[in-house]
Parts: structure tokens; C-alpha cells; sequence
């Protein structure tokens, strides 16, 4: 059996043309800030895809690049400045920010209403109570990506591997959200591999090179890889990487109804989660209605 490739791609691009076809019926133009400090050649080039996708989809996009020498304080003075103004609508924070920076503090300065990424203290504490609210864009891809293969999650068995803040923990309560039964698994689980194979939908952000194996997925799952490794490839030549997941794609895509790849799987779904968590976000600070496609996610 062969299954499905989830293509990330182009669920990615639908949702990004929902939120340009949302933005031109605001009564005004939301704006985007990504603030990024030092100079970490991974997050430039992040930033530099985020301000593209907000002005292809409309949004007005601010790039605030800081030096690696930034102190705390400065950054918390910018940040405090971007939470005040009233023609920001969203602020993303690159992490990892540099080690002399506290990330709690400066999540702490974030205004809630402004946090696209989903994750101060008061977005995790509504999703936890189940109340509206901005959602972690890279889980929410992960439901959407299920949901193409299985528009209802009601009832289905979900395993999470991963019990990070920013994946794992959040994709598990918005899996519960609809209505799964949700098994959370990390590194002390007992018997991984027989957790794995009671999974309707198989979640694997680990960072782990494709440490899920074929024989760990149930036949006729939907397997859904978060992860992102870079790992030596001798094939492409001396020196060489490439990236790949935490789940073993040729062996996985043997065995389930369907496998997101990786790269090009729930990569290209955080940005476009971003993009629409900025709009829910102008939406619900500026009291205006969330316009339609938007309405119904
Ligand atoms: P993380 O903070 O390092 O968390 C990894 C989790 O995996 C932890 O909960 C850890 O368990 C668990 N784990 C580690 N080794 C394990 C093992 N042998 N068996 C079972 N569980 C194990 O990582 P993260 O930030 O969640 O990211 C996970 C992966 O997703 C990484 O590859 C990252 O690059 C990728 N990622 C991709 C995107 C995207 O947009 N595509 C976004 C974010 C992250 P313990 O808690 O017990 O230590």
C-alpha cells in the first residue's frame, strides 16, 4: 500500500489566498511586526519570508532588526512600544532569541491581544481553559493538515510525540479541542513504538531524524511530521546537508493512508497560520467581524 503525500504547499496557499480575500474587506490594512535580534542566518531568513507572505497577502509588514548586543531592557522597550501602538496588530518575536535575553520576559511584555505566535502565558492559559483566542501557529497547521485527510477528528485516536511548549503541548489540547482522544507522548514514555501504533493520526515533533519508523505507524493512519533536522547528505557531495523529518517518509508513506513530507509539509503551514492568527488578531482588538473563510476555522 502507497499512501497520500499531504502537500503542505498548497494547503499553505489556500489558507494564505483565505487571508488576502479576508483582508480586502477589513475597514483598514493590519499590520504585522517582526522583531529579530543578532544575526542567526535561520531566523534572517524566516523574517525575510514573513515580511514577504504579509505584504503579498495585503497586511502592512514592519521588520525591526535589533543587534545581537541588544540588551533586555531595549528589547523590552521596544516591544512595549510595538504592544502600545495602536496600528500594530501583531507582534512576533523571533526565538531563539540570544542567550543573555530571558524569553518568559519578554513574552511577559507582549501585549495578548497582539500574540500572533500564540504564545504568552494569557493565550496559553485561554487555549487550556478552551476560550477564544490566538492558537500556536505550527499546531494549528498540524489540525489543519489532519483535517484535509479527516474533516471530523471526533473519536479519532491521536498521538503526540513531543511535549514542547511551543508544538507538542498546544497541538495535543487543540487536537482535544476536536474532540480526539489525545495521548501525549515524550521521551519517558514507556514502549513508544506499540503508543504509535494505536494512532489514528501520528503527530512526531521530536527532532529526532526520522526516528518514527514504518513499522510504528498503523496501517491507514494519517501521520503528520513536525519535525526539521538538518543531517549530513555524502549523496549531494562532500560537506552536504539536507533536511528531513522525524519521521522515516519512504518507510511511513508504505504503510499509512497519508504522510506529511518534510520540508513541505507543516513548515509552509506556520507562516500562513501567522498570517491568519494576524488578522483574527486586528479583528478581535479593533472589534470588527472576522470576514468569511476566515469566520468558519
Ligand atoms: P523540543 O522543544 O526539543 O521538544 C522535543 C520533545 O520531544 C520533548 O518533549 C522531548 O521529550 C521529546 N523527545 C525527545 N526525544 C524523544 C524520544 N527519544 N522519544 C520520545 N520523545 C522524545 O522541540 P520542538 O520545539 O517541539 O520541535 C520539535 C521538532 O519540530 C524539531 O525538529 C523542530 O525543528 C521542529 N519544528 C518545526 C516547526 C515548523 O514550522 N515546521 C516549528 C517548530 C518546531 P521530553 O519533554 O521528555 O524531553
Amino acid at each position: 500500500m502507497t499512501g497520500r503525500i499531504i502537500d503542505g504547499k498548497a494547503v499553505a496557499a489556500g489558507v494564505r489566498a483565505d487571508v488576502a480575500a479576508a483582508v480586502k474587506n477589513l475597514p483598514a490594512q493590519p499590520a504585522l511586526a517582526v522583531v529579530l535580534v543578532g544575526d542567526d542566518p535561520a531566523s534572517q531568513v524566516y523574517v525575510a519570508s514573513k515580511a514577504k507572505m504579509t505584504n503579498e497577502v495585503g497586511m502592512r509588514s514592519i521588520e525591526i532588526r535589533l543587534p545581537r548586543e541588544t540588551t533586555q531592557d531595549e528589547l523590552l522597550a521596544r516591544v512595549a512600544a510595538l504592544s502600545a501602538d495602536p496600528d500594530v496588530d501583531g507582534i512576533l518575536v523571533q526565538l531563539p532569541l540570544p542567550k543573555h535575553i530571558s524569553e518568559p520576559a519578554i513574552l511577559a511584555a507582549l501585549d495578548p491581544m497582539k500574540d500572533v505566535d500564540g504564545l504568552t502565558e494569557a493565550s496559553a492559559g485561554k487555549l487550556v481553559l478552551g476560550k477564544p483566542g490566538l492558537r500556536p501557529c505550527t499546531p494549528v497547521g498540524c489540525v489543519i493538515l489532519a483535517r484535509t485527510e479527516r474533516p471530523d477528528l471526533a473519536g479519532a485516536n491521536v498521538v503526540v510525540i513531543g511535549r514542547s511548549i511551543l508544538v507538542g503541548k498546544p497541538a495535543a489540547l487543540l487536537f482535544l479541542e476536536q474532540n480526539a482522544t489525545v495521548t501525549l507522548a515524550h521521551s519517558k514514555t514507556r514502549d513508544l513504538k506499540m503508543v504509535c501504533r494505536g494512532a489514528d493520526i501520528l503527530v512526531a515533533a521530536v527532532g529526532r531524524p526520522e526516528m518514527v519508523r514504518g513499522d510504528w505507524v498503523r496501517p491507514g493512519a494519517i501521520v503528520i511530521d513536525v519535525g526539521t533536522n538538518r543531517v549530513p547528505a555524502p549523496e549531494k557531495g562532500e560537506g552536504k546537508t539536507k533536511l528531513v523529518g522525524d519521521v522515516c517518509f519512504p518507510e511511513a508513506i508504505e504503510v499509512a493512508a497519508a504522510v506529511t513530507p518534510s520540508p513541505g509539509g507543516v513548515g509552509p503551514m506556520t507562516i500562513a497560520c501567522l498570517l491568519r492568527n494576524t488578522v483574527l488578531a486586528a479583528c478581535a482588538r479593533r472589534g470588527w467581524t472576522v470576514p468569511a473563510p476566515l469566520a468558519a476555522g
